[in-house]
């Protein structure tokens, strides 16, 4: 291995996900190890427990499982559903592709709306395989909110009506990985089962912690489910729980983390966060427009507040471009995933990003493109530059 160099200031990680933790939770998850059935561990499960829900705005469970958000799809999956079951899918990009392949490796048959990878989920075909399954043979409609590969996001809201609007009784569950605290979410009121979400993306933390909200209906649908789990099985978590403590060792560190990420979020205000998120990632279209570059999301209507997908001239290798901009300028930009890899890159905008984080990205990616000798146009920056100062306001304090 030869030597890396050292690289001055700090790593620009502006991938969509993991993403940059702020000081402040690296300072709580900095604690010495404590007693996972002591009295001090119970105030912190109880605590993260409850403040959680907030984010899901939900009333119901939230589990919390030590694993990357891909474990909580498992246990989505195992804890509502039986083998052969059939589930409605939408391939609306990678992460939709794995979703699909786990249920298929569980013993789970899925039925997937195909897209080109450039919308989100479209609420009126889930409607109409909905209308068309008059045997109600479909146990769930699983949709990935944020679609983190290309950067396109579904309408839950809408997804919910196209279900109401055919009266069709099979299980909602959303993928929030990369949308909790980056994107509105209402677990309630729009009526989902079971909602995913993991630590690394929008929430701030390090990797290893997952989400679920469960919603009464899918409780009910554990109890008869057959799918086999155990490590993941929501009732003893749920049992565990109840008095703030988990049925195994939780990740202490992570939940002092956790609760730090809540307050933080709580502090700034949940919508505020929301705002801040479509404001830098409009920032983030405006400055592509400008290069004269194309976003992989064809339709405005879809645009992800967390991710921007761009497209790379023809001709140009996107990853060599970004490994360019990486040995340059010490930045990492999301790298294409599968079908269009090399063709795409990703930069992120979502978890702790302010305007001058933001400006910094966009500046590395026009300098990237005058190094590698890409055709762009210029502009980018002084686009995003103009729409955040037309859009400026000082911070103010959140009532609490
Ligand atoms: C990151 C991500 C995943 C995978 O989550 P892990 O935490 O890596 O297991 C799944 N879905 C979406 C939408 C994601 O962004």
């Amino acid at each position: 291995m030869s030597k890396q160099p050292r690289r001055p200031g700090r790593h620009f990680l502006q991938i969509p996900g993991p993403t940059p933790v702020p000081e402040r939770i690296l300072a709580a998850m900095s604690r010495q190890i404590l007693d996972h059935r002591g009295l001090e561990f119970q105030q912190l499960g109880l605590r993260v427990l409850s403040g959680i829900k907030g984010l899901f705005k939900t009333q119901g469970h939230v589990v919390i499982f030590p694993a990357s958000g891909t474990g909580a799809w498992e246990a989505s999956l195992s804890n509502t559903l039986s083998p052969g079951d059939k589930v409605l899918m939408c391939e609306t990009g990678q992460f939709a592709v794995l979703w699909v392949a786990m249920a298929a490796r569980l013993g789970i048959k899925t039925e997937v709306i195909q897209t080109d990878w450039r919308i989100a989920a479209d609420a009126n075909l889930i409607e109409q395989k909905l209308r068309a399954d008059k045997a109600h043979e479909i146990k769930a409609v699983c949709v990935v909110h944020n679609e983190t590969s290309t950067g396109c996001r579904t309408r839950i809201d809408e997804v919910r009506k196209a279900m109401d609007a055919v009266r069709h009784p099979a299980l909602l569950m959303v993928d929030t990985i990369s949308s909790l605290a980056c994107s509105d979410l209402r677990h309630d009121e729009w009526g989902i089962d079971v909602t995913v979400a993991g630590s690394q993306k929008g929430m701030m933390l390090p990797p290893g912690l997952s989400f679920t909200a469960i919603s009464a209906k899918a409780l009910d649908a554990s109890k008869t489910a057959k799918l086999p789990r155990s490590y993941f099985s929501w009732d003893d978590m749920l049992a565990s729980n109840a008095t703030g403590y988990f049925p195994y060792t939780p990740a202490t560190g992570l939940l002092y983390g956790l609760s730090e990420a809540i307050d933080m979020i709580n502090e700034e205000g949940l919508e505020n966060v929301f705002t801040r998120h479509e404001r830098l990632a409009e920032a983030t279209r405006r400055a592509v427009r400008g290069w004269g570059l194309e976003i992989q999301c064809r339709d405005p209507k879809y645009y992800s507040p967390a991710v921007t997908t761009v497209i790379m001239p023809d001709g140009h290798n996107a990853d060599a471009y970004r490994k360019l901009v990486l040995d340059t300028f010490n930045m990492s930009l999301g790298t294409g995933l599968n079908k269009i890899a090399g063709k795409v890159f990703r930069i992120g905008h979502l978890g702790d990003t302010n305007e001058l984080t933001i400006m910094g990205a966009l500046t590395g990616v026009e300098m990237g493109f005058e190094l590698a000798g890409v055709p762009y146009k210029k502009g980018g920056v002084a686009a995003a530059m103009n729409y955040l100062v037309e859009t400026a306001s000082p911070a103010k304090a959140v009532a609490a």
